[in-house]
């Protein structure tokens, strides 16, 4: 009742003032402001500031008009997927995975973990996503083979193109660009967070999908937050453009597509190991 009082005052304030307006240089949230002049605990008079952010009260208890937010409970240890999590590969098989055109994938899971094999070619996700939270666990070969982007390359792809590089970037120099954690030709990662051959390595990722006009001309870019063995390595990155290869110093730019595609895993020809992947959808 307290409450409803307070915004019956409050509405009265608005009314007297007339001063709320939207202000700044910024379109949302629409933020209004205003004084109400309240008789405090003390039977005296004072001003007290109010404030609405999109049209709810600052501080607003009242859970019809600032809902809670959803209750979910995170994984028992850091890293294994919270309550509303879709996990994508748990260890067991490839169920909800496909080749890229739609069969059967050639992928393996031995020991609770997935690997593509020789010629088997990327595997996808069968459910597509668009804005999302992904948490992807990866190792490259313990046996240290080949050199610069010929050793424990991988990639996993936001919306079947947006390829957050897998790579040895232990000791391993190449370009920033292409090294593990790098949106491939894009950005190069703040830092390199790599772990040595064979440990387990994780990525989590924040993506915003790109929204595209009707002339197919992007008008919102994608943007990628992402963290390498728990280490901040891409902060909000805007992406500038596509990331597929397009010859030794290119990639293409963004090609209009549509809000949803699957997550895919590279085979570029090295036993990179996977397991525990999971992933929570996001509002754009
Ligand atoms: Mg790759």
């Amino acid at each position: 009742m307290k409450v409803r009082y307070l915004i019956a005052l409050a509405a009265i304030g608005l009314f007297l003032t007339g001063i709320p307006a939207a202000y700044g240089q910024f379109d949302s949230p629409v933020i209004k402001e205003w004084v109400v002049t309240e008789v405090n605990d003390q039977g005296e008079e004072e001003e007290v500031d109010y404030m609405t952010l999109d049209g709810v009260l600052v501080h607003e208890s009242d859970p019809e008009l600032a809902p809670q937010p959803p209750i979910v409970t995170p994984g028992s240890i850091p890293g294994m997927p919270p309550s509303d999590a879709i996990v994508l590969f748990n260890g067991k098989n490839t169920d909800g995975w496909s080749a890229e055109d739609g069969s059967t994938s050639q992928w393996i899971v031995k020991n609770a973990v997935l690997q593509p094999v020789e010629d088997s070619g990327t595997i996808r996700t069968v459910k597509e996503f668009g804005s999302c939270q992904l948490h992807v666990e990866w190792a490259t070969p313990a046996n240290v083979e080949g050199d610069g982007q010929g050793r424990g390359n991988s990639g996993v792809f936001l919306m079947g193109q947006y390829e957050v590089q897998i790579l040895d970037s232990y000791e391993n120099t190449t370009y920033p660009d292409g090294q593990a954690g790098a949106l491939y030709g894009r950005s190069a990662p703040l830092v390199n967070a790599s772990r040595k051959p064979g440990e387990w390595q994780s990525f989590d990722i924040i993506f915003h999908r790109p929204v595209f006009d009707e002339n197919g001309e992007v008008v919102k870019r994608a943007t990628f937050t992402i963290f390498h063995n728990g280490v901040l390595i891409q902060d909000h990155l805007e992406l500038s453009g596509g990331t597929l290869w397009k010859s030794k110093h290119s990639v293409f730019p963004y090609e209009a597509h549509g809000d949803r595609g699957p997550v895919v895993l590279q085979d570029h020809g090295n036993p990179v190991s996977f397991r525990n992947i999971w992933i929570r959808e996001l509002e754009d």
